[in-house]
């Protein structure tokens, strides 16, 4: 490979934003057979709204929903912020918490006004043995209409079932359809329920789906796909993506996403568009033909 043609190739990139790390992430995305995408924050916007609680027979909306606000306080993730906003634009003021504690990929345990409260997807409902009664037939309704459904337990009991949506981000489904021009497979990772991410997954045109994956699974779905597919590129913007971005023969970053997503990845679209690939990959492709 002649260093001046690979020059150019990242210097153009530079200019459409697509910020390569090393020329060599240049020339090794070509041979890309997958593009393998997070969900949140990359195909979807990550802010997800709350859209439906509903509630079990003997509790209480305002109740509950200070309930959960004041666990999910102490939590980073997308899907606390949405409960916090809900509770914040009811005018319900979170109450303080104790012994607070996170299951990653599953969700949120406190103490709150004496009371245990449990928050999270129905595998941290089942892990801490409570029952989902009439409500899991309501979240998987939910679900089927790509919403993220989670559960709220109080003391033991189950309380509610909420769903928040994350819209899809502007162009994805378009990026999707470019790939598969470009005769690349598309996969999408992600640790959200399996229904909502085949909901998302048919509405882009993604050839794979993985769902339920706990954080330290992306690694190994990445594996998988490098296995029966070939070189592998992923496509992430959170704190738990740089194991598969590191793992991923190209790991490409959202630029709006997280420091350690970024610092971890081989190329960062600036934009956080996710469109970006498609044109790195064109780039790839134009550079490595000019250098044979
Ligand atoms: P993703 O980034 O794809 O949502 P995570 O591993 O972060 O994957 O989370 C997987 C699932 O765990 C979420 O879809 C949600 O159901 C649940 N979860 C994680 N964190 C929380 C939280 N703070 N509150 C409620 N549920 C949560
Ligand atoms: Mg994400």
């Amino acid at each position: 490979a002649t260093p001046t043609s690979i020059m150019v190739g990242t210097g153009r990139g530079a200019e459409l934003g697509l910020l390569f790390r090393k020329g060599e992430a240049l020339q090794r995305l070509e041979g890309a057979q997958v593009i393998a995408f997070d969900k949140t924050g990359t195909l979807t916007e990550g802010h997800p709204r709350l859209t439906d609680l509903e509630l079990a027979e003997g509790f209480g909306h305002a109740d509950v929903l200070g309930a959960v606000a004041a666990v999910e306080a102490k939590s980073e993730h997308p899907v606390a912020r949405a409960l916090l906003a809900a509770a914040e634009e009811e005018g319900i003021e979170p109450a303080p918490v104790e012994e607070f504690t996170v299951t990653a990929g599953h969700g949120v345990a406190g103490i709150v006004g004496g009371r245990k409260v449990v928050v999270g997807a129905a595998r941290l409902m089942a892990k801490e043995g409570i029952e989902l009664g009439a409500l899991a037939g309501a979240a998987a309704g939910l679900a089927e209409d790509g919403k993220t459904p989670l559960f709220a337990a109080i003391d033991g009991r189950i309380a509610a079932a909420i769903a928040v949506a994350d819209p899809i981000k502007a162009g994805a489904k378009e990026t999707i359809a470019a790939l598969h021009r470009l005769g690349l497979k598309t996969a999408m990772v992600t640790g959200d329920n399996k229904a909502t991410a085949a909901h998302i997954g048919t509405a882009l045109g993604i050839d794979t789906v993985v769902a339920e994956v706990l954080p330290e699974g992306k690694v190994a779905a990445v594996e998988e796909l490098m296995r029966d597919h070939g070189a592998t590129a992923f496509v992430g913007d959170g704190i738990n993506d740089a194991p598969a971005l590191a793992t991923a023969d190209t790991g490409i970053a959202i630029g709006t996403g997280t420091d350690v997503a970024i610092e971890t990845a081989d190329l960062v679209l600036m934009s956080g568009d996710p469109a970006g690939v498609v044109q790195a990959v064109e780039l790839s492709r134009r550079t490595m033909r000019n250098i044979r």
